[in-house]
């Protein structure tokens, strides 16, 4: 967050929880740390959730629970398997087929058909060796 984010929510905060007096230390120390916290947006929902649960300023820790967990809810998770989970007819999703006569692999054309392309055209030959010597 940049210092005008880190303004923004720290004058939002003081108006959530008006009742408590911040002194001067406490607020650079909250600047500081908020400062180091890259996402702004969920950093700003935490606040608001953390107003609807608690009547006090929370302390940084329960900030940065309610902000990690807003993040890691939002984190995609990735896997190596396609989003549906229908196999591949041409190679059952290994996403490779043997080339006999290269005696190394090709992309699927099916599944990926992108990679396929290059192949076709010569750019790339299955083979892990020779594309890396092609790419360098
Ligand atoms: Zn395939």
């Amino acid at each position: 967050m940049n210092e005008t984010e880190t303004k923004t929510l720290l004058s939002k905060m003081q108006v959530f929880w008006p009742q408590q007096e911040r002194d001067d230390a406490q607020t650079a120390l909250w600047a500081t740390k908020l400062g180091r916290i890259r996402d702004f947006h969920k950093a700003d929902e935490a606040v608001a959730l953390l107003m609807e649960a608690t009547p006090f300023w929370p302390h940084f820790s329960e900030f940065m629970r309610t902000y990690n967990s807003l993040v890691s809810a939002s984190a995609k998770t990735w896997t190596a398997k396609p989003e549906n989970d229908r196999k591949c007819p041409t190679c059952r999703d290994a996403g490779w087929l043997d080339d006999e006569e290269a005696r190394a692999v090709k992309p699927c054309p099916n599944c990926r058909s992108e990679q396929f392309d290059r192949w076709s055209k010569g750019a790339m030959t299955g083979r892990v060796d020779l594309d890396n010597w092609a790419r360098a």
